[in-house]
């Protein structure tokens, strides 16, 4: 009987994972990952370790959350090291507590790697802080697609939200925070591929999000603040440096 090991693969960077996720990535003879884990991280698994591919894709689900929890069992019982690898930190909207929960439940031995969450890494790839001595001092990490309706009022007096899954709905999240009394003029910024190659930075505010969104590409995380500001203030000196 083996052990399965719900692993965190951080925001994309290989750099980004823990030495534990290397280890056990390296180790494995089963990998579950999702749609967010790069080729990078899949290639530090040795050459006869089985991949399987159990995410979703054009946000339809290819395969539901109870098929993976008895993927997941099922493998358990014929491999010694299954690794279910997923985005940023298995704890963090990943659906984590509920595969340890059914695993649990089964009697299956299983441990919770914890990764580097896109949530506090993606802002910090952009250099904007989430919390900065008399701008911020408390964050919210929210789910930008529930599937049930969020009340947006409840985080008035949250300094900065960290969005996931908000592009879609980035319009109506505007409006609603303007509905809740939240400063038209309060900049917002979305990190797109953040610690990959590709990472793109759009700097916006409330009002204009609300009447006219700017493109924005998944994954990306969204970020509503005045540290946005301080962010554009970082970028814009380290700009100056790097071409000195
Ligand atoms: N468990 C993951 C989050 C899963 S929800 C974590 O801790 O990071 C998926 C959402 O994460 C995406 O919709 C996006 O908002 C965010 N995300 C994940 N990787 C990202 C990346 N490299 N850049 C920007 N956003 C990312």
């Amino acid at each position: 009987m083996g052990k399965v090991y719900i692993v965190g693969a951080g925001p994309g960077d290989p750099e980004l994972l823990t030495l534990r996720a290397h280890r056990l990535l390296s180790d494995a003879d089963v990998i579950l990952y999702d749609a967010l884990v790069g080729r990078e991280i899949l290639n530090i698994a040795k050459p006869n370790c089985l991949k399987v591919y159990v995410g979703k894709r054009d946000g339809r689900h290819s395969i539901s959350q109870e098929e993976i929890n008895e993927l997941l069992y099922k493998f358990s019982r014929v491999y010694d090291k299954v690794v279910r690898l997923k985005g940023g930190d298995p704890f963090i909207f990943g659906r984590g507590g509920e595969e340890l929960l059914y695993l649990k439940s089964m009697g299956v031995e299983v441990e919770v790697v914890p990764g580097v969450s896109s949530a506090l890494s993606a802002p910090a790839s952009a250099n904007i802080p989430l919390t900065h001595r008399g701008v911020s001092s408390s964050v919210a990490i929210v789910n930008g697609h529930p599937n049930r309706e969020i009340d947006w009022s409840s985080f008035r007096g949250i300094d900065t939200l960290v969005v996931l899954m908000g592009v879609k709905n980035r319009q109506k999240i505007a409006l609603q925070l303007l509905n809740s009394g939240r400063d038209p003029n309060e900049p917002v910024a979305f990190v797109e591929k953040a610690t990959t190659p590709e990472e793109r930075v759009i700097f916006t505010n409330l009002l204009e999000l609300s009447r006219e969104p700017p493109q924005v590409n998944t994954p990306a995380v969204m970020i509503i603040g005045p540290v946005v500001r301080v962010g554009e203030e970082l970028r814009s000196l380290l700009g100056t440096t790097l071409s000195a």
